[in-house]
C-alpha cells in the first residue's frame, strides 16, 4: 500500500489472481485503509473510526461494490451507468470513494464501454477496483487502462499452515488440490455439503458416459447448482482423464481421490474425443453469464459426453 502514503495511488486497479487467493478480501482491505481516518502503520485501517464502523456495517457511502444481480450473471449497462452518474457527485465524507467490481470479467460489452469513459476521465479522490480470475475475459480497452495487481498463489506449505488452522479436521491436502492451491478456494470446499455435492455430479458424470442416464435430466438437475463451480469440477474431470491418459503415473492431479475411476474412463476415450470434451467445457465458461442459458449450455456438454461414452 506504498501507493496510498504518496498520495499516488492508480484511479483504477486490475485485480488478477486465481480463484480463492483472496483478491476480493484485499481490494477490501485496500478500500478501508483508504477510507479509515486513522489508518496505522503499513496502512492497516484502525477498525474502530466511525468510516471503519460505516464499512463493517456493509453501509459506507463511498464504498460501492458492483455484482451481477445474480452469481454467474452479466453486470449489465443500467448498473454501470448508474455508478458513474453518482461518481460524478463529490463524496459524501470528503474523503476517498471507492468502487469495487467484483467479478469484473462479468461486465457485458455495453457495460464495459459504459466503465471505459469513466475510467478514461478519472475524478480525483476515487479508486476503482476490478477483481477478476479471467482476465483475459476483459476488453483490452479495460485492461489497459487499469494498474495490474497480481495476487500470486501462496506456497503449498503456507496454503496447507493456513487451511489446517481454518479447518482442522478437513482432508487438507485433498481440498488444496481440489482448489488448485488457493486456500480460500479450498476452504469454500471443505463444506462437508459441497464434497458431497460433488461425489453426487462425479456419479453422474459417469452415468451419463456409460449410457446409464439420460443427459437432460442430469443437465436439470446440474443446473441448480452455481455454473462456474459446475464447469470447473467438469473441466478438471476431464484435464485428469487426460493427464492420466499420458502420464498413466502422474502425481499431478486435480482430483487425485478420483485416480482410479477417472483412468478408467479416459482410457476408454480417444484422445480427440477426450479433447473435443475439454474444448466444450472451455467455450461454456467463457460463456457464463453470456447470452445461452446455463440449462442449454450444460444440456450440449453432456450430450457430447454421452455420445462419446461407450455403452455398458
Ligand atoms: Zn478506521
Amino acid at each position: 500500500m506504498n501507493g496510498r502514503r504518496s498520495g499516488k495511488l492508480h484511479h483504477a486497479l486490475l485485480i488478477r489472481g486465481a480463484k480463492g487467493l483472496g483478491k476480493a478480501r484485499f481490494a477490501r482491505l485496500l478500500a478501508a485503509s483508504l477510507l479509515c481516518r486513522s489508518a496505522g502503520e503499513g496502512g492497516i485501517p484502525c477498525g474502530q473510526c466511525k468510516e471503519c464502523l460505516l464499512l463493517k456495517a456493509g453501509n459506507h457511502p463511498d464504498f460501492v461494490v458492483i455484482m451481477p444481480e445474480e452469481p454467474g450473471k452479466a453486470i449489465k449497462i443500467d448498473t454501470i451507468r448508474e455508478f458513474t452518474r453518482a461518481e460524478s457527485m463529490t463524496t459524501q465524507s470528503g474523503g476517498y470513494k471507492v468502487t469495487l467490481i467484483e467479478p469484473a470479467d462479468a461486465l457485458n460489452m455495453a457495460a464495459a464501454n459504459s466503465l471505459l469513459k469513466t475510467l478514461e476521465e478519472p475524478v480525483s479522490q476515487t479508486l476503482i477496483l476490478l477483481v477478476t480470475s479471467l482476465p483475459g475475459r476483459l476488453p483490452a480497452t479495460i485492461r489497459s487502462r487499469c494498474r495490474r495487481v497480481d495476487i500470486p498463489l501462496p506456497d503449498r506449505h503456507q496454503a496447507r499452515q493456513w487451511l489446517a488452522s481454518q479447518s482442522p479436521e478437513a482432508d487438507l491436502d485433498l481440498l488444496l488440490d481440489l482448489a488448485s492451491g488457493a486456500p480460500l478456494l479450498a476452504l469454500d470446499l471443505a463444506d462437508p455439503e459441497t464434497l458431497q455435492q460433488r461425489a453426487a455430479m462425479l456419479e453422474e458424470f459417469f452415468a451419463v458416459l456409460t449410457g446409464k442416464q439420460d443427459p437432460l435430466v442430469v443437465a436439470a438437475r446440474w443446473d441448480k447448482q452455481e455454473p462456474g463451480r459446475v464447469l470447473s469440477w467438469y473441466s478438471g474431470w476431464i484435464i485428469d482423464m487426460v493427464r492420466l491418459k499420458m502420464a498413466p503415473d502422474t502425481q499431478s492431479l486435480l482430483n487425485p481421490d478420483q485416480r482410479k475411476t477417472l483412468q478408467l474412463s479416459g482410457n476408454s476415450l480417444e484422445f480427440k474425443r477426450l479433447y473435443e470434451l475439454l474444448d466444450g467445457a472451455y467455450e461454456a465458461t467463457r460463456n457464463l453469464g453470456g447470452q445461452l442459458n446455463s440449462q442449454m449450455m450444460l444440456e450440449r456438454l453432456l450430450l457430447m459426453l454421452a455420445g462419446y461414452g461407450n455403452r455398458a
